[in-house]
């Protein structure tokens, strides 16, 4: 018998389930959206129902399977309560007793259990990916929003009520923009996707860059896969882009190295794909804002683990962990 777990990771836009095995190998998966539900009870029985046909199509291919958990990550998952709370950049509203609703569906499962979608992430990279052999590391998730994962002497932080590790929401610029928390300059308004908009429609304001490749974008419209396609392409508005959301994301990281001395930061996400584009002025802004005892010795790296994948393996490690 072949034992796996499903790893869920449930993002402002998509939820990605997956089958995984033991060694973390993902053997089937699917997504559905995350906002297109109406209410919290219909997006639990659609997300029920695809977990449901995702481990039919894995007995298929393998049918001397038994599934053994579900782990799931969310924004403002508590790992605690099994709970999604107050989260941001989901269209839930409030408390969401998530792990309750959806172990109703999935009584014959032992093991059902939730962790913020950034620390699911930093359990993947510790297990899998380039952190196998660290005790200290912090993961930043660049995406909708910006989360992370801390991990001190080999176990991730979650503090005493399950929150911990909310680096994105550290205040970068005293009154500066509107954050998806309702709060003002945090770093997640600045090196998040949509903060990336945000910084290019600023750049082609500040410059009156018509001829800018993004010009003729729309607010609405305009993502960061844009962005990186136009910087290729050498667009100098969408290179600023980059520049600045780097100097912003290594303060940031400085902040985060001076609490917890880790031996690296991993990034995560669609705007590590643009390399050192993000990377070169990310550790050069880090450097200049580190304290010289932490000068030149912190790694910053690029998650190993398939951009996809991270996720969903990380959420069922969790599953693992439960069982013990
Ligand atoms: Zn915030």
């Amino acid at each position: 018998m072949k034992k796996v777990s499903v790893g869920v990771d449930i993002g402002g836009t998509n939820t990605a389930i997956g089958v995984v095995d033991e060694l973390g190998h993902v053997l089937t998966k699917d997504s559905i959206s995350t906002p297109d539900h109406g209410d919290i009870n219909r997006y639990i029985n659609d997300l029920a129902g695809a977990i449901r046909k995702l481990i039919d199509n894995a007995k298929l291919i393998n049918e001397d399977i038994e599934v053994l958990g579900i782990g799931i990550g969310a924004p403002n998952g508590n790992y605690y309560n099994g709970t999604i709370e107050y989260a941001p950049n989901l269209s839930f509203n409030g408390v969401v007793p998530l792990v309750d609703l959806l172990k109703k569906h999935f009584e014959d499962i032992e093991a059902v259990a939730l962790t913020n979608d950034a620390n699911a992430a930093a359990i993947g990279e510790m297990i899998y990916g380039g952190a196998k052999e660290m005790k200290n590391f912090v993961m930043y998730t660049l995406g909708t929003g910006v989360g992370s994962g801390v991990v001190v002497n080999g176990d991730l932080v979650y503090g005493a009520d399950g929150f911990a590790g909310e680096c994105g929401h550290t205040t970068l610029i005293p009154g500066g923009r509107l954050c998806g928390c309702g709060a003002l300059g945090h770093l997640e308004a600045y090196c998040s996707a949509p903060g990336m908009k945000r910084t290019a429609f600023e750049l082609l304001a500040k410059y009156n860059a018509g001829d800018s490749l993004l010009a003729d974008k729309s607010f609405k419209d305009l993502n960061s896969k844009m962005i990186y396609d136009a910087a290729k392409q050498g667009d100098k508005v969408a290179l600023e882009v980059f520049e600045l959301t780097g100097q912003y994301l290594g303060q940031g990281i400085a902040d985060t190295v001076h609490h917890l001395s880790p031996e690296a930061i991993f990034l995560f996400g669609g705007p590590t794909a643009a390399g050192d584009l993000i990377f070169e002025p990310t550790i050069k802004s880090m450097e200049n804002h580190l304290l010289p005892i932490f000068k030149n010795k912190i790694k910053v790296l690029k998650s190993e683990l398939d951009a996809g994948d991270a996720a969903i393996v990380g959420a069922s490690a969790l599953a693992w962990k439960e069982l013990g």
